[in-house]
């Protein structure tokens, strides 16, 4: 195994790596091996003071500079980015578990894909529009703290940092203490290429105590958080007390249909392909296929096969070959995980593989069994709820209203996925469905499309234009 030396990390704060002056430091700990590789500081009041002030004293200057000069230094950032992907995909792997293929491709790709596209982004934004007498400008709305979970660490950083700077807003970061490392190597970065001071700050430490610090602060003027629904809800309350403004992306519990036309092999291409996006980085995203629905006289053939792919998911150390499934992020993540799995046995529903059983032959790592569970009814527990781990439920419906009903009836809406022979068909089922996003026949990820929820799984977009968008507010001017 191959993993980054113990690292001490600090707080980047006006173009410099500060060090905590009173702070507890907090321990990263490797979910593989259980030990820990790093620490970083928990962000006193006064670190919270000086990045908010770094941020306010950068944004005059940075709202005023050229929106193509601003996607230069984004450029420049997916450049550097871009040659140190292997560094940041075992970075990540090392303190999250991402299988490292995953993380090469995902976690370390993604984040250069982003930054590109925000760059080109930036460069063609019209951020002014004529309306009959009136001219809109669309000003930055000024600075903005960004927390962020561990899922895909630095990736999430990334998309609030490349759309806020964009914008033409400063920004103070929170990552998540338990995945922060990638989020100093970007503070390097900005610092190697050039990025004025306070324009990007990084401040570490936990969420009840920096970020809600940061949500409560008046000098902060919108708060884009992402992370779990129960957090989102304490971020939207605080930030209300100081009237902020707010975007949250949240948890999801997402479907994949598949409608009665489909023959055969496109079944079975929509069943592995639902349960890959299921299973996707350990299970642990947000806008994981979770729930796969089928018409109720194919849901034996529709267990049959997705037990079958998830058994080709290799469990164990990220860092090894043919690896597909990490281990959870967390000891306390792992066994909500296992609690749900329990949870689904005693509700009546069937194993069809898996369990909550730890994985033989790994005694070290908070390792899960990938899990396929048959029989499974809407208002089960493990129907309803995020478990955020390689657990899958199948669920038959009689027809195509009760599959709408049953893929909207859960309180989030985040993502989706709609299979039929006919792609109108699939599209016209999928305008019935209340959710952000929705792939059609296996579409591919789009980074320009806008994504975020709805319901309890937040409000606001990111990506793109619309990313961009969100980070501004519109003032006219009448002639
Ligand atoms: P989390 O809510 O525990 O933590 C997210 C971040 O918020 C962390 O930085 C944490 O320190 C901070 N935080 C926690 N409590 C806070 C509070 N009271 N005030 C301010 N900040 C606080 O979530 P997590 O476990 O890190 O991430 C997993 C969750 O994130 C899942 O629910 C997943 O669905 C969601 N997620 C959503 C998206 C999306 O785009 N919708 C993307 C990735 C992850």
């Amino acid at each position: 195994m191959s993993a980054p030396d113990q690292r001490q990390v600090e707080h980047f704060i006006g173009g410099q790596w500060v060090a905590s002056r009173r702070g507890q430091r907090l321990l990263v700990i490797n979910p593989a091996t259980e030990q820990s590789i790093a620490t970083v500081p928990e962000a006193t009041g006064q670190d919270i003071e000086s990045a908010v002030a770094a941020a306010r004293a950068a944004f005059p200057a940075w709202a005023a500079t050229p929106p193509h000069e601003r996607a230069g230094h984004l450029r420049r950032l997916a450049v550097r980015l871009e040659a140190r992907t292997d560094e940041i995909a075992r970075t990540i792997t090392a303190e999250m578990g991402a299988p490292l293929a995953f993380s090469l491709r995902v976690q370390a790709g993604l984040p250069v894909t982003v930054m590109f596209s925000f760059a080109d982004v930036t460069a063609s934004f019209s951020f002014e529009e004529k309306i009959d007498n009136s001219l809109v400008i669309l000003d930055p709305v000024g600075v903005v703290a960004a927390i962020t979970p561990w899922n895909f660490p630095l990736h999430q950083v990334i998309l609030k940092v490349a759309a806020a700077l964009a914008a033409g807003c400063t920004v103070v970061v929170k990552p998540s203490e338990l995945a922060p490392l990638s989020a100093d190597l970007l503070a390097e970065l900005a610092h190697d290429t050039g990025l004025p001071a306070g324009v990007l700050n990084i401040v570490h430490g936990t969420g009840p105590r920096v970020g809600e610090a940061l949500t409560r602060h008046p000098g902060i003027d919108m708060v884009s958080f992402t992370g779990s629904t129960r957090a989102g809800r304490e971020v939207a309350r605080r930030a209300g007390e100081t009237l902020k403004k707010v975007a949250l992306e949240l948890g999801g519990k997402s479907a994949t249909v598949i409608l009665p036309d489909t023959d055969s092999d496109l079944f079975e291409t929509a069943v592995r392909h639902g349960v890959r996006k299921c299973f996707m980085n350990s299970g642990q995203s947000c806008n994981a296929l979770t729930r796969l629905l089928v018409p109720a006289d194919q849901t034996g053939t529709a267990v049959e096969l997705a037990a079958a792919e998830a058994g080709r998911f290799a469990v164990g150390d990220p860092f090894a070959d043919g690896v597909r499934i990490g281990p959870m992020v967390s000891a306390h993540h792992r066994d909500r995980v296992r609690g749900y799995i329990q949870q689904g046995v005693a509700e009546g529903a069937q194993l069809a593989i898996g369990g909550f059983e730890p994985p033989a032959g790994l005694d070290r790592g908070f390792y899960i069994r990938p899990t396929v569970f048959a029989d499974v009814s809407p208002a089960m527990v493990i129907a309803q709820e995020e478990i955020f781990g390689p657990v899958l439920t199948v669920t038959g419906y009689h027809s195509e209203d009760q599959a709408v009903d049953i893929a909207n009836g859960t309180p989030y809406g985040l993502a989706g996925a709609v299979w039929s022979a006919d792609p109108d068909h699939a599209a016209t089922f999928a305008r019935r469905l209340r959710t952000g996003q929705v792939d059609l026949n296996g579409g591919r990820f789009n980074p320009l499309a806008p994504f975020g929820g709805f319901g309890h799984s937040g409000f606001g977009r990111e990506y793109g234009s619309y990313g961009l968008r969100e980070f501004c507010e519109p003032k006219s001017l009448q002639f």
